[in-house]
């Protein structure tokens, strides 16, 4: 019973995490809205670059919290923050690509 050697598993791409940087900052505003502890969050111990997203988007939302002292931020300042989050990709094209 020889299958052939045939590897048939290449069929599932994996980067080697379980949550892309999409993947993750698309769950950002929920995250913060449900005050979940976004250090303890996998991704963020092992990329560089969403944990650096992560403190810009915590500052803001620390500024928003002494403009707005409400508990919940308001849509508007996530608007902000998606904004800020899409000008950031744009920027993000400085590095060698193969
Ligand atoms: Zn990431």
């Amino acid at each position: 019973m020889n299958a052939g050697g045939k590897n048939n598993n290449i069929s599932m791409k994996t980067t080697g995490s379980s949550t892309n940087c999409a993947e993750f900052q698309a769950q950002l505003p929920e995250l913060f809205e449900s005050g979940t502890d976004l250090k303890e969050q996998e991704h963020l111990k092992t990329c560089e670059q969403c944990s650096a997203l992560v403190s810009d988007l915590e500052y803001i939302a620390q500024q928003a919290k002494l403009l707005l002292p409400i508990h919940d931020p308001s849509p508007a300042v996530w608007e902000n923050i998606q904004t800020s989050l899409s000008s950031e990709k744009q920027n993000s094209g400085s590095r060698p690509v193969k």
